[in-house]
């Protein structure tokens, strides 16, 4: 059970010194209380106390961290079932397997993968963040770290070679795969440690049993794989275990949850189609048996999607966007900075291969007629943001593309901006990469 404000404040040293951050230790409480804040934070509280409070305001699924540093991926720390009652926490690691067992140029192979394989979205870059390195041995651990510094590591092997790997490893937390059969022998390394490890069994009775052993032996970072044998038992168990741990505050299955998908199927789009349906039935790891590009994108993109706050629109920066490489006389349209919009326009725009200069305003994530409606995107507002841009430093011509739902404010944009031809968009971003091209072509003739 989770302690409330005023039990945690009765456990605080109550000298409202302001030192955590906040204005008085009622504060500070409260916001300890709705798991917005460390208790840690505090550094008058007694280890024991903190210890325990931060027991009793952990999350049902509690959260595990691998790497160090810049390089720290959590997983889990969910508290609710349905992602419209509160963002989902920790976005699942995507990635592949790499193993000892494979020759020198299939390793090659997946290491370029890893780094070929990279895409900006939104200013955020998606790319594939865990291996998962099978009968794992020093030499091969440390050219994967070496060579994809970024990623989350997972050691699949014997305890022996699991424990030199760890340690090559340092204070990057790598997450510990052993057998079944061996994973009890590894309790005490990983505790003195504090390296997680993945509790296994071949159904979710010997998940449980294994993992109310490893929480007697003191382990707190496990991450769990429930060993189903098809599909879907697969998807009960993850309901099963989210369900558990939340509802009922079962704390065995309190964990997240590694996943492999290509277990179930020998076909990779099959296979990719599992994966795409873990994402939101909670998986906190997703191993592919390989990356494929077009697959992977998808995954990632949706990934992205999925794991946002559903109380906050999603937006984008406001600038000025490049996109096809565009040049002086490349043609500018401009939208608002909803993200949703943003990914459609500029999908349109890539599409059509025709360079351009892609202007997004600030609207606070509202969508075109939302933000004309609001204000926030009025003829006044959008030439103000065209003056301010440097965009007339990179072009030669002055035409202007805007939202064709907002061919309304056309006049009255042209008296904001003089010097300007607007033009009004297409209605659909469908219609864009006809329409750019015939633009591109008439900007061309006019200044040849
Ligand atoms: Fe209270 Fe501790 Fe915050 Fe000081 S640092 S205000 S004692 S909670």
């Amino acid at each position: 059970m989770g302690l409330t404000g005023i039990q945690i404040l009765a456990k605080l040293p109550k000298k409202n010194c302001k030192e955590c951050g906040y204005p008085t230790c009622m504060a500070f409480a409260m916001k300890v209380a709705a798991g917005q804040a460390e208790i840690t934070a505090c550094p008058y509280v007694d280890p024991k106390v903190v210890e325990e409070i931060a027991e009793a305001t952990a999350p049902p699924i509690r959260t595990v961290k691998l790497g160090v540093g810049d390089t720290v991926y959590c997983l889990g720390g969910d508290t609710v079932l349905f992602r419209h009652e509160k963002r989902f926490e920790s976005p699942p690691l995507i990635g592949t397997v790499i193993s000892s067992a494979m020759g020198a140029g299939e390793i090659d192979r997946r290491i370029d993968l890893y780094k070929r394989l990279s895409w900006d979205r939104v200013g955020i870059l998606l790319r594939p963040d865990v291996v998962m390195i099978e009968e794992a041995n020093a030499p091969l651990v440390k050219r994967i770290r070496d060579a994809l510094p970024w990623c989350a590591l997972i050691l699949k092997g014997n305890k022996t070679n699991l424990e030199e790997c760890a340690k090559i490893c340092g204070d990057f937390k790598p997450l510990i795969y052993a057998s079944k059969n061996e994973v009890e022998s590894l309790f005490e390394f990983a505790k003195q440690k504090a390296i997680p490890l993945v509790i296994s069994g071949d159904s979710l009775d010997e998940v449980i049993s294994l993992s109310e052993k490893a929480q007697s032996a003191g382990l707190k970072n496990l991450v769990l794989d429930p060993g189903s044998k098809g599909v879907r038992e697969l998807f009960e168990d993850l309901l099963i275990i989210r369900r558990s741990a939340i509802k009922a505050k079962f704390k065995p299955l309190g964990f997240p949850v590694i996943t492999f998908p290509y277990s179930y199927t020998e076909d990779y789009l099959l296979e990719t189609t599992l994966a795409s349906l873990l994402i939101p039935r909670y998986a906190s790891i997703i191993i592919l048996s390989d990356l494929r590009a077009g697959a992977l994108f998808n995954l990632l993109v949706e990934r992205l999607n999925i794991y946002t706050d559903p109380q906050k629109p999603l937006v984008v920066e406001e600038g000025i966007y490049p996109v096809n490489g565009p040049d002086e006389l490349s043609p500018v349209a401009i939208t608002c900075n909803f993200a949703l919009t943003y990914f459609l326009v500029n999908g349109e725009i890539e599409g059509s291969r025709v360079p351009t200069w892609f202007l997004i305003k600030d609207t606070d994530g509202l969508s075109v007629l939302t933000a004309w409606a609001a204000g926030k995107f009025g003829a006044d507002s959008i030439a103000d943001f065209v003056k301010k841009s440097s965009i007339t430093e990179k072009i030669k011509h002055k035409k202007l593309i805007i939202p064709g739902l907002l061919a309304g404010i056309k006049g009255e944009l042209e008296e904001e901006l003089p010097d300007w031809e607007i033009i009004v968009g297409p209605r659909e971003a469908s219609g864009l990469p006809a329409f750019l091209r015939q633009l591109q072509e008439k900007i061309k003739a006019e200044a040849a």
